[in-house]
């Protein structure tokens, strides 16, 4: 959905509850394009999220670090709709509460996710990738048939462009290096307009200078879009986060700048004392 198209369906929204005398407390969200606080979440008693309070700001590009296990993944699935949390809230801007939408509305409302192993069409070009990578109702026949609008061709272009994948447009996946797949599928989520993303271990595997290429990547795409990085690489964070929130056991242990962070005896004795 675009942003206008977005504005559009939150008005006609709030006038049909209006109309129905259904409007839910309005919800303050501070100008946070996504408001996490006090979530829990347990697996058969295990507490995966424990008061879990995340606040990241339009535009904001945030690194999440933490050891295995401490509940990023499933952080992650919560903002997304895949799990239900137990208790707390999850809006996206101050419209959309997350945890009355599904996996489906969720995306649509704005909230791409690229999972750590690429799963780009190998058979398919960059190009063919990209048409079916497209929001648009359609079905596989009609957008591999050259049915885009051109409003759409420009949008491809774009992101062709900025993944720097231009040169490679007509190359099938299977000839893509590692680092130019997960660049694809970064481009694939790109089509579909969301205003977050999350993005879940990009440079695993990831040569030095496709590393640096991703990071410029992700600093060029912030600003215009909100980003929430899941990395372990200490290097790859330190050269493109701003702020870092390192989780453990299910909760912010600490948060600041990857300085900060990394001085603070919480993360340290996490992180080296072994527990
Ligand atoms: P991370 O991504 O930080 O490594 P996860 O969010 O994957 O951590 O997992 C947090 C904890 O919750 C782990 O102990 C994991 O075993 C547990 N967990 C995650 N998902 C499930 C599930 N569906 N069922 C049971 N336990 C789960
Ligand atoms: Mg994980």
């Amino acid at each position: 959905m675009s942003s206008v198209d977005i504005k559009r369906f939150t008005e006609k929204l709030h006038h049909l509850r209006k109309a129905q005398n259904t409007s839910p407390k309005p919800m303050d969200t501070h100008g946070m394009i996504l408001y996490v606080e006090g979530v829990n979440k347990s697996f058969d008693g295990f507490k995966a999220i424990n008061d879990l309070n995340l606040y990241i700001k339009e535009g904001e590009l945030r690194c999440i670090i933490g050891p295995n296990g401490a509940g990023k993944s499933t952080m992650m699935d919560i903002i997304t709709g895949k799990t239900r949390p137990d208790s707390g809230t999850a809006w996206f801007g101050q419209d959309c509460n997350l945890l009355e939408m599904d996996e489906p509305a969720i995306a649509k409302a704005g909230i791409g996710r690229k999972f750590q192993k690429p799963t780009v069409f190998e058979a398919l070009s960059v190009d063919e990738n990209l048409e079916l990578a497209m929001k648009a109702p359609k079905t596989v026949i009609s957008s591999l048939f050259g049915k885009m609008t051109k409003v759409q061709k420009e949008l491809r272009d774009h992101v062709l462009e900025i993944t720097g994948l231009l040169n490679l447009r007509h190359a099938k996946g299977q000839i893509l290096s590692h680092g130019q797949k997960q660049w694809l599928e970064i481009a694939m989520l790109l089509m579909q307009e969301p205003k977050l993303l999350l993005v879940d271990e990009p440079v695993t595997g990831m040569t030095r200078q496709e590393m640096e290429k991703t990071g410029e990547l992700l600093v060029s795409l912030a600003g215009t879009h909100s980003i929430i990085v899941v990395e372990h690489d200490m290097d790859f964070v330190r050269s493109i986060a701003r702020t870092v929130t390192v989780l453990h056991q299910g909760h912010v242990l600490s948060e600041g700048t990857i300085s900060q962070v990394q001085s603070d005896p919480k993360v340290i004795e996490v992180y080296l004392g072994g527990s």
